[in-house]
């Protein structure tokens, strides 16, 4: 070999465009035994790999159709392979999806539909364990993602707060992420910091998600939103590609609309109207991101443009718990979503969204609850939603989203036809 074993099989992974993993696996080999060839010859670690692998890559390497062929496998193979980050199967950040592999999820979504209807069971995921560990307040994001667990057969431990966790008497991030890998078989993570979900994934190689990372992003929700918004224009007749979504309320703190609107942008053609108050405009980093493929992006502080003519209204809370110097200004009552500027300013097949919690209290000028029986509302159907999606990603990071279909078994019990008291009836969605 003229060039050495660790130069040799970079090069090759990078020329095929494979992670450590799915070379690994691609080549028949453990990851251990992979990391082990890729050491340099000086470390006490380092192995030489067998003759026969040297072969079998440049075999593949020498013979530009047989390349072509593993590179295009890359993104055509498993789902869990294509989104994985730095070689692992989690997610925590929706930069790591493309339009093809976000639809595919969406396709297994579909499929747990009716487990999150209440019409099928499934016990594909019989013995393994989440766990749910919440370090912010969460009512939804937290028992929706124990709830999806427990439809596909796994059982759920939690953890909620910091008082009540060891992190409490200042263990690190790394310990704790290490210390529950050995005792559950994927995390959710909810911490006030940017970036501290990243921190935990580092630590370990089990599945973890993000279920909130401060300010930064909420990638589950982004998807749970954008495969209701899918799901409505289906049922409306109308196409994603070319619409325009009005993104309202604070954009600065709000990670839901961070990562809605970088996976928004992997379509084509669209229109973003930026409504925030004063102060809480989106950072720059997001709207150049997404302003890269192409789309039209107008901020305004005035809710009538920014609501006039568009497709989604998206609304959002004010994050005060995340000011630091930022005084609320601006955020008046005339910055209220209600059904008086929706029927003025707005069609009749808009759609109404938030991510929930909405603030009802006195002067907080969230979504108003006057839209509470008017159809376009679409939050508790975007909630429902929360369900098939997360399912989904499960099924997806832990690799069993093939064994889904044939193990679905009708349900024992008898729910009701609709869950909620005034879920509207509408053609095209079923309940
Ligand atoms: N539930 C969402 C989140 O955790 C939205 C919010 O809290 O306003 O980010």
């Amino acid at each position: 070999m003229s060039v050495s074993q660790q130069v040799f099989l970079s090069d090759a992974m990078r020329r095929l465009n494979l992670t450590r993993d799915i070379f690994a696996s691609r080549i028949g080999v453990k990851r251990r035994e992979l990391d082990a060839w890729l050491l340099s010859e000086e470390s006490r670690h380092y192995r030489p790999m067998p003759d026969v692998v040297h072969r079998f890559v440049t075999e593949i390497m020498e013979n530009e159709p047989l390349l072509k062929k593993y590179a295009e496998a890359a993104q055509t193979g498993p789902i869990r392979d294509r989104i994985a980050i730095n070689g692992k199967h989690q997610l925590l950040s929706v930069d790591q999806f493309t339009r093809e592999s976000v639809e595919d999820l969406f396709r297994i979504a579909d499929l747990m539909q009716p487990i999150a209807r209440r019409q099928k069971v499934s016990r594909v995921l019989e013995g393994a364990v989440l766990g749910n560990l919440f370090f912010e307040a969460s009512t939804r994001t937290r028992v929706s993602f124990g709830a999806a667990f427990c439809r596909l057969g796994g059982s759920v431990c939690d953890t909620t707060g910091f008082t009540f966790s060891s992190m409490a008497k200042g263990e690190s991030i790394y310990d704790t992420s290490r210390v529950l890998s050995g005792y559950v078989d994927a995390l959710v993570i909810r911490h006030p910091d940017e970036g501290s979900v990243a921190e935990f994934a580092r630590a370990t190689n089990i599945p973890v998600v993000n279920g909130g990372d401060g300010p930064g992003e909420h990638p589950s929700q982004a998807l749970l939103d954008l495969y209701t918004i899918l799901t409505e224009f289906s049922r409306l007749g109308k196409l994603l590609d070319g619409s325009h979504i009005a993104l309202v309320g604070d954009l600065k703190y709000g990670r839901t609309v961070h990562s809605l609107i970088k996976l928004l942008a992997l379509y084509r053609g669209l229109k973003f109207t930026l409504v925030s108050p004063p102060g809480l405009e989106m950072p720059s980093a997001i709207i150049d991101q997404a302003a890269k493929h192409g789309h039209v992006i107008e901020q305004t502080n005035s809710l009538q443009k920014g609501l006039s003519g568009a497709d989604v209204i998206y609304t959002t809370r004010v994050q005060k718990e995340r000011f630091q110097q930022e005084e609320l200004q601006g955020y008046v009552p005339q910055f209220q979503v209600n059904k008086s500027i929706v029927d003025a300013f707005c069609r009749d097949d808009v759609i109404i969204m938030h991510p929930l919690p909405r603030d009802s209290r006195e002067g907080a000028h969230d979504l108003s609850v006057d839209l509470n029986e008017d159809p376009r509302l679409a939050i508790f159907r975007q909630t429902d939603n929360g369900i098939p999606v997360r399912m989904a990603i499960f099924a997806v990071l832990m690799g069993v989203e093939s064994l889904v279909q044939h193990s679905l078994r009708d349900v024992t019990w008898f729910p009701p036809t609709h869950v909620g008291p005034d879920d509207t009836l509408l053609p095209g969605i079923e309940y």
